[in-house]
């Protein structure tokens, strides 16, 4: 998997914990409508990935901004101590509740990363980064 704890270059760190990526997007996307990059380049979507898109995602309203075909899907990746190094991918809230129980357990907070891909033509970016942390009333 290429998405890994270290994969925070280019994130916007100002927002409380959460890395924003839409600049580092918008960034690509107007690279590859100047033409500096190809579809190859941007629409590269692991297989491990692909598979999460179908099996594990959650659904959203926003059209690819590549291929424009259908609509992006949101993978979320888990990263922490306990877990497998290339991260837990989360299939939905049920088990993110349960892995930032895990987090308190261990005192320490895991890392979400959220990446949004294209079933279509496997455009993949990440979108955003943020703590697990149990909320305060569990
Ligand atoms: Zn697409």
């Amino acid at each position: 998997m290429r998405f890994s704890p270290d994969a925070t270059a280019g994130g916007d760190h100002r927002a409380a914990g959460t890395v924003d990526y839409r600049l580092a997007r918008r960034a690509v996307l107007a690279e590859y409508r100047r033409g500096r990059l190809s579809q190859n380049e941007v629409c590269d979507a692991h297989p491990e990935l692909r598979r999460a898109a179908q099996q594990y995602s959650r659904p959203t309203t926003e059209p690819c901004p590549i291929c424009e075909a259908c609509e992006l899907v949101l993978v979320t990746y888990v990263f922490g101590p306990s877990l497998p190094a290339f991260g837990r991918c989360v299939a939905n809230l049920k088990e993110l509740t349960s892995l930032a129980r895990q987090a308190r357990r261990h005192n320490q907070p895991f890392t979400c990363y959220v990446v949004e891909v294209c079933p279509q033509c496997h455009w993949n970016h990440l979108a955003k980064v943020f703590p697990l942390t149990p909320a305060r009333s569990e």
